[in-house]
């Protein structure tokens, strides 16, 4: 069976096309500027040099997933045939609220409820919506799936999603954390149990997937029972241009000082601050590892503190599961931040958690970078929340 997989983005679309008999990536490719001037599409084809470029206006989302199917089908980058050939289709749904904790066929009713998250999402749920519509009226017929980015965290307790405040703000709100990353925490805990060859019922694994945005997980036999992030992206570490966590107190402070409201609040921690707001140089911790390393003192504290942030949330995961057998480091900076990831995993042997700093020196490939004595193994596993995405369509329409 071939599945198109869908990850829509206010202005974006990045798609993959998937033949699951062999899980092979059958083409790949990138819509930008939907509904703004220079829409552009770019394909690539595993094995064919080159990309198929189509620069033609896309007012929405329906004139972008036109243009995508039309790019599946071509001769050389494409991946299909025909179009019935595309017997499925995933989309990735960023926010699907306390509903849904597996991944779901989209029915009428789901997607009533996956409206009913975007208040939850605002950023990013009405792509999501825009993308299945779009794909409704083109392929009618062809059966798709939601994947939310919450779903794996929905087994977590009350005691690590409710705040500490007013219990009526959850029951009339739902402010509560519902954590993010979850397509990405599941695929990686499960892989490195197949890596070690355990049953993943008998692991106790902390996931930490490392990229702009950034998030950790505690998966106690294969289930999360904590995650960083929390009603919204934003909470636990520092990220490229988020704040992760801080003392609340901040907010109506600088409200006063600064005479900012909620808007101006949200664009101060989500997109001036991080490693960005910290260095005033970059979101990219490769140009802030560049910085530091020509002497950038404010460079090399935001790498310290993003460092120190990632090992305090591996320490009090390891103590809220009494204990840990495996690391694992994922996306951008987990995959290929050798110096980041170096740092992160010594300095941390009380925990049983030792670096063969040989092994380490390695980019985006699956690996074992502790030492054969560690008594917590640490993996290095790409992330493929596509394939996730894809693997869960399949069970989800045959
Ligand atoms: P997202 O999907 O959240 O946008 P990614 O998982 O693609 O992010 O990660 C992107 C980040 O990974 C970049 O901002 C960059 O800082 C980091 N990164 C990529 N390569 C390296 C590297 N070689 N060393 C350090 N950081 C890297």
């Amino acid at each position: 069976m071939k599945i198109l997989v869908l990850n829509c983005g206010s202005s974006s679309l990045k798609y993959q096309l998937i033949d699951m008999n062999n899980e092979e990536v059958l083409c790949i490719g990138l819509v930008e500027r939907i509904g703004i001037d220079g829409s552009i599409l770019k394909q690539e084809k595993d094995g064919v040099e080159g990309k198929l470029i189509k620069e033609e206006p896309m007012k929405n989302h329906q004139d972008a997933i036109k243009l995508v199917l039309e790019a599946v089908l071509h001769p050389e980058f494409g991946g299909v045939k025909e179009m019935s050939e595309i017997e499925a289709v995933g989309h990735r749904v960023v926010h699907g609220g306390e509903k849904f904790a597996s991944s779901v066929l989209i029915t009428e009713e789901v997607e009533k409820a996956i409206k009913e998250c975007v208040d939850l999402a605002p950023l990013h749920n009405p792509a999501n919506i825009m993308g299945i519509d779009a794909c409704k009226a083109i392929l009618p017929n062809v059966p798709m799936v939601a994947v939310f980015d919450t779903a794996f965290h929905q087994t977590m307790p009350k005691s690590s999603y409710l705040y500490g405040l007013p219990h009526e703000l959850y029951t009339k709100y739902g402010v509560r954390r519902y954590g993010f990353h979850g397509t990405s925490h599941k695929y990686v805990s499960q892989r490195a149990a197949e890596m070690l060859g355990k049953d993943i019922k008998d692991l106790k694994i902390i996931t930490c997937h490392l990229g702009n945005g950034a998030s950790i997980a505690a998966v106690d036999g294969g289930k999360c029972i904590d995650t960083s992030m929390g009603f919204t992206p934003l909470e636990g570490l520092i990220m490229g241009t988020r704040c992760g966590d801080i003392d609340s107190a901040i907010l109506p402070f600088l409200m006063q000082k600064e005479g900012l409201d909620a808007d101006g609040l949200s664009n101060l921690m989500n997109k001036q601050s991080g490693v960005y707001g910290m260095t005033g140089i970059s979101s990219d911790f490769r140009d802030i590892e560049g910085a530091a390393e020509k002497g950038d003192e404010k460079a090399q504290v935001a790498l310290d503190a993003y460092v120190k942030k990632v090992q305090k949330y591996i320490g009090s995961y390891a103590a809220e599961m009494n204990g840990v057998d495996v690391v694992v480091f994922t996306a951008g900076v987990g995959e290929n931040g050798i110096d980041l990831r170096g740092r992160i995993a010594s300095n941390m042997e009380f925990l049983g958690m030792k670096l063969d700093e040989e092994s380490n020196k390695v980019r985006g490939k699956e690996r074992v970078i502790s030492t054969t004595d560690s008594k917590v193994k640490m993996l290095l596993i790409p992330t493929n929340e596509e394939l996730m995405i894809a693997r869960d369509t399949l069970n989800l329409v045959k």
